[in-house]
């Protein structure tokens, strides 16, 4: 795999540093069955220092995840080796099943089989709340 282009596949650029491995971990890429490059610590005029990683496939990703990780991501998609789209992602306003609700008491904890769901409380703070017991949860 060339590391500068792909010819079929999506980018993942403008990772804070150092968060590319918890990326490469919640989106479950070591499954996928194709080139997955991770370049950490690249230069950047905007900001110092980024990651991105690069996926030589077509790959559908799950914004929520990469939102609640690191809403400064930029997402391009790549075709016959051309940008074809890029996407901006944002805080989700829910997540579902990827936040675990602490609170022991929480019916989420108790019983089986129900979706974690959480919804965006402060954006400011990144802080969302569980939607059956309302407790807290701020993501870093
Ligand atoms: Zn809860």
């Amino acid at each position: 795999m060339n590391i500068d282009s792909i010819y079929n596949g999506i980018v993942l650029d403008h990772i804070t540093a150092g968060k590319s491995m918890q990326i490469y971990q919640d989106l479950s890429l070591d499954k996928l069955d194709c080139s997955v490059a991770i370049i950490k610590n690249v230069k950047s005029r905007k900001r110092g220092r980024k990651d991105i990683i690069k996926i030589d496939q077509e790959y559908s990703v799950n914004l929520d995840v990469l939102g609640y990780i690191d809403p400064e991501i930029t997402v391009s998609i790549i075709k016959d080796g051309k940008t074809i789209e890029k996407k901006k992602v944002e805080l989700p306003e829910q997540l579902v099943n990827i936040l675990k609700c602490k609170n022991p008491r929480c019916i989420t904890t108790t019983e089986q089989g129900i979706d974690h769901i959480f919804k965006l409380a402060d954006p400011a703070t990144r802080t969302y709340r569980c939607i059956y017991c309302e407790e807290d949860r701020k993501i870093k």
